[in-house]
This record gives C-alpha cells, structure tokens and sequence, in this order.
C-alpha cells in the first residue's frame, strides 16, 4: 500500500512536572520536526491515467497551516500545571497560545494529540486519507513514533479535548472575555 509522507518542522517550549525533581520541570524548548505517514482509507490500484493515491495538497496545507500558526512556539503544559493560573491572572491574552494536556507535554502525548487533530482534519475534509503513522523528533536523536489509534494510547480520561476537533484549537481553557484581554494588553 502507498503511504504519502510530510514532514513540518517547529519549535516549541514546555515543562513536565510530574517528577518535580526532574530538570524538565524548568520551562526549557526544542526544535522539533512531526513527520504524519497517510494512506489511503481504501486503497485501489493507480488508474492507469493520473497514477496519483489521493489528491491531497489541501490536507497537507491545512495541517502545515496548525503547526506553523498554532504548533510553532506554542507553549506546552500539562491541564494541572499552576503555571496556566498564572497565564490567566496576568497574561490572559496569551492563553490561547497554551497547547495543555491530559497530563505532562511528553513528546509521546504531543504524538498523540497531533495524530488526532491530523485525523479530525481529514475526516472533516472529507478526505479519503487517515494518518496511520505519526513521528515526533524531539530532537535529531530522540523521536517517539506512535502508529495505530491515538485514542487507544491517551489517558483513559482524557475523553474530547482539542485534538478530537478539526479546528485551530490547542486547548480547551475558557476563552478569556475580550475586555479583559484589553485591559491586560494596556498594562
Ligand atoms: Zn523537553
């Protein structure tokens, strides 16, 4: 079976707090590439004419869209980390800028989540391609690679967040009333 393969690279900035000893508890960043392996829902033989799997520059453009404008130098933390309280005391126009997590930002959830969001964006577009295969290189040595159904990896808990949704979300925090948002944006 054919698989189409695109790579994206960003940077990203997070902490992980569930050891509190750890070093990766100080807010520290990598250069990060996610590489989505497709294919097709129903394979077919190429047709002798256009010999092309599925036309899928509109749902490699949409995907590179989030992880340029919403991935890239996005702050992960996990849903509990207190550091979102601070956000919404004194920088609340920037929550949105927060991609929170069930849990700590490991590079096996950050897998996870954008496995899924990828898939809600080709089921949304009525794409006849699903992301089968998903890579994080955290860095040029370390990559997680997650292969199957996101949901059957990420914490039982976890239900509908974000990345069950084909939108630009990356978190489910309660949008900041835009007044306030001024307020703080004039300090
Ligand atoms: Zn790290």
């Amino acid at each position: 079976m054919f698989s189409l393969i695109f790579t994206r690279r960003f940077s990203m900035a997070h902490r992980l707090i569930a050891d509190p000893a750890g070093k990766c508890a100080i807010p520290h960043g990598h250069n990060e590439q996610v590489i989505a392996r497709l294919q097709p829902v129903a394979p077919q033989r190429l047709d002798g004419r256009a010999n092309m799997v599925a036309p899928f520059e509109q749902a490699k453009a949409r995907w590179h869209r989030f992880v340029d404008d919403r991935v890239d130098h996005a702050f992960q933390l996990g849903e509990s980390d207190p550091m979102i309280n601070w956000f919404r005391a004194h920088e609340p126009q920037r929550l949105g800028r927060l991609l929170v997590t069930p849990g700590d930002p490991t590079t096996e959830m950050l897998a996870a989540c954008l496995m899924a969001k990828l898939n809600a964006f080709l089921a949304a577009d009525g794409n006849d391609l699903r992301c089968v295969e998903l890579t994080v290189e955290e860095t040029p040595t370390n990559a997680v690679t997650l292969a199957g159904d996101p949901a059957d990896v990420l914490p039982a808990r976890a239900g509908a967040g974000w990345w069950r949704r084909a939108d630009d979300s990356i978190n489910d925090l309660d949008p900041v009333p835009v007044a306030l948002s001024l307020a703080v944006a004039r300090r």
